[in-house]
């Protein structure tokens, strides 16, 4: 969702290499059977075993009081701050994060908040930033009620918010009366890369979630945990918003194998995007970012191929990435190998000899 969606020209080569991101990933052969033999209930009324066992799993994972599964993690941002805040409410923000990019305006639209947009390098803000942002509660200024951090920080290069600095935020939040919430849509990615828990990582934050979709390969759903009173009330918006499901067990089994398999092979990914870095930085004009996790942004003006003709020239050979924010991205996942790796860097050394 972070691309222009354009629809494929049917005589373009078939797409060999999908880098557009760690949505694209289609289920396995294996999670399509655990798919199949999921046992179901009615999820909107409690009555899914699949689903209640999920939660159960994500709660102690983020090591929180309850979850509760959702169709998508944008419905965990939306689902999130709804309960956190109130019309005319501030959320404080990386200006680059998906609550304030990516959701459509959700959070104006249908909660009335208003999102202070915090600067720093790659999408991650200090604790001496977010102290400069806080003024006083007075009835002239929006009532800042919510801080928000994105682990991993997407359009910041999938980059690592450190234990030390989470654990700052949430101290100077607490001084300020304010709750905090933590986008994990790839959160299992900083588990992988540190070594440290999400549990750990989640530690003290009001609210978390994580993304299925994403690196772990499911085809749908997130599931956000807090207290129970936040889960009481985070069920209540789910129902208004039309995210009450039925038998969601079909999904939370996919969920469930990709917990059970998918998370410490997020590693290769990791190695993957590492790998693309270092073929790509040695291609002279090209500026690549350090990967952290499995996205990788770079920058192919130097030598002297625009970001969006070096896009259209690979999808031409049948090599997806996306540009985002000036950058282009690519996001290595489930259906990428090494070997695509190599292929992928053979082409851009190809293109910029060709510039
Ligand atoms: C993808 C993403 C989301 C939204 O998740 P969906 O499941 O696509 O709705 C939210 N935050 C970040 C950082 C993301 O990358």
């Amino acid at each position: 969702m972070h691309y222009t969606p354009r629809p494929r020209n049917p005589r373009a080569p078939p797409l060999r290499i999908n880098l557009l991101s760690d949505t694209q990933t289609k289920p396995t052969p294996a999670m399509r059977e655990a798919m199949a033999r999921a046992e179901v209930g009615d999820e909107q009324v409690g009555d899914d075993p699949c689903v209640n066992l999920l939660c159960e799993r994500v709660a102690d994972l983020l090591g929180k009081e309850a979850a509760v599964f959702m169709p998508s993690g944008t419905m965990c941002n939306v689902t999130a701050t709804l309960v956190h805040c109130r019309p005319g409410d501030e959320i404080l923000a990386h200006e680059t994060a998906h609550i304030i990019a990516r959701e459509g305006g959700a959070h104006a639209a249908l909660g009335g908040f208003q999102i202070t947009p915090l600067k720093g390098d790659h999408g991650r803000f200090t604790p001496e930033t977010l102290r400069k942002a806080l003024h006083p509660r007075t009835r002239y200024q929006p009532t800042q009620v919510l801080v928000s951090v994105e682990q991993t920080a997407n359009i910041g290069g999938g980059t690592i918010w450190k234990k030390d600095t989470l654990d700052e935020i949430v101290s100077i939040a607490k001084s300020a009366g304010m709750a905090t919430h933590m986008d994990g849509a790839r959160l299992l990615n900083a588990q992988v890369a540190t070594g440290i828990s999400a549990r750990e990582l989640a530690a003290g934050w009001d609210s978390a979630w994580i993304d299925f979709s994403k690196g772990l390969g499911a085809p749908i759903g997130g599931a956000i945990a807090g207290t129970h009173t936040f889960i009481d009330e985070v069920w209540r918006w789910k129902q208004r918003l039309g995210g009450a499901m039925r038998q969601a067990g079909i999904c939370a089994a996919a969920c469930l194998y990709a917990l059970d398999h998918h998370v410490d092979r997020l590693a290769e990914d990791h190695a993957h995007a590492r790998a693309l870095a270092r073929g790509l930085a040695q291609i002279s004009g090209i500026e690549v970012q350090e990967p952290e996790t499995n996205l990788v942004f770079f920058k192919p003006d130097g030598a002297g191929v625009s970001g969006d003709k070096m896009v259209a020239v690979l999808a031409k050979r049948g090599v997806m990435l996306a540009m985002m924010d000036g950058r282009i991205r690519a996001c290595t996942h489930l259906d990428v190998t090494g070997p695509m790796v190599e292929e992928t860097v053979g082409h851009v050394r190809e293109i910029v000899r060709g510039a």
